[in-house]
């Protein structure tokens, strides 16, 4: 029988931009162990019912299918979470979003937040883990993401988040939230970067938004103060190129304390904007920081 050592050292990913550490998980899956597993015993040998279903894993993985497919999860924020081609598939770059979201109310207020196009619930759980005191609803378009979010939520005994399905705003009636986050589909439908790598296998509603990607976040722009309390904030993820488009888009309609947040590589990912209410509120102006 074959070692883990002899496996990984064969294990061919010509494709794969990250070969070593996809054939690591995939090993780690079909053994049904953790990765330090694999550290620890390179001289195990692998039974062979293991080393077919990893040999299975590494063919899917070279038709291009994305490592979280294969295994059906992905680690975001400290959550575990079970993903499907029903819904993207939770990058780092999102924490972000929960970072900033974290930041802009205080812990302790009983607010209601709402995550629009919720997809696995990443967003929506991390926050309502991080903060018992909010009440956190996560609305998407695909019946199927909001079971696959509802399962993420049970498994993880989260009691204050919530799912259901909406097309954006349309299922929320007149309900009204503290902050309203995130991360629409923001990609320009003739990205070249679409018919590349992992996002090929994505739902490309999840991830596509028009000829310069800000259809969605218009449209969420626009329809947000409707849906937020007086002060109340609103968080988007977008490209690192559309900080400037989406800032304007804010200012334009109203929202005040308007700014962006940049991810580690230095790239504003996240802008931010809060609605006006009557009561004077000062002006940050629109620099990126
Ligand atoms: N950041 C993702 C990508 O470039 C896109 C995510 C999104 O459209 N919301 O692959």
């Amino acid at each position: 029988m074959p070692t883990i050592a002899a496996l990984l050292k064969n294990a061919d990913l010509p494709d794969s931009p990250s070969p070593r550490v996809d054939s690591e998980w995939l090993l780690a899956a079909a053994l049904d162990k953790p990765l330090s597993y694999l550290r620890t015993w390179p001289e195990r040998e692998v039974p062979a019912e293991a080393a077919e279903r990893f040999a299975a894993s590494l063919a899917r993985r070279r038709q291009g299918e994305p490592v979280a497919y294969i295994l059906g999860r992905q680690g975001f924020w400290s959550l575990d979470l079970e993903v499907a081609p029903d819904t993207l598939i939770p990058r780092p770059d999102t924490e972000l979003l929960v970072e900033t979201a974290l930041d802009v109310l205080p812990a302790s207020v009983t607010a209601r937040v709402l995550d629009l196009g919720s997809g696995t619930g990443a967003i929506a759980l991390a926050l309502a883990i991080e903060r018992p005191a909010w009440r956190v609803l996560g609305v998407d378009r695909i019946e199927a993401a909001v079971a696959l979010a509802e399962r993420n939520r049970q498994r993880l005994g989260v009691r204050n988040a919530s799912f259901m399905a909406s097309d954006w705003f349309v299922g929320l009636a007149d309900a009204r939230f503290a902050l309203i986050v995130s991360n629409p589909p923001y990609i320009p439908s003739s990205d070249p970067h679409l018919t590349q790598g992992d996002v090929r296998f994505e739902p490309r509603s999840a991830l596509v938004a028009g000829d310069d990607g800000l259809d969605d976040i218009r449209l969420i722009i626009d329809q947000a103060p409707q849906h937020l309390e007086a002060d109340g904030w609103l968080l988007l993820e977008h490209g690192y190129d559309q900080a400037d488009a989406v800032r304007a888009l804010l200012i334009a309609q109203g929202f005040v304390q308007v700014r962006s947040r940049t991810d580690l590589g230095g790239n504003p990912r996240v802008s931010l904007g809060r609605l006006a209410s009557n009561l004077p509120v000062p002006e940050e102006g629109g620099d990126a920081h």
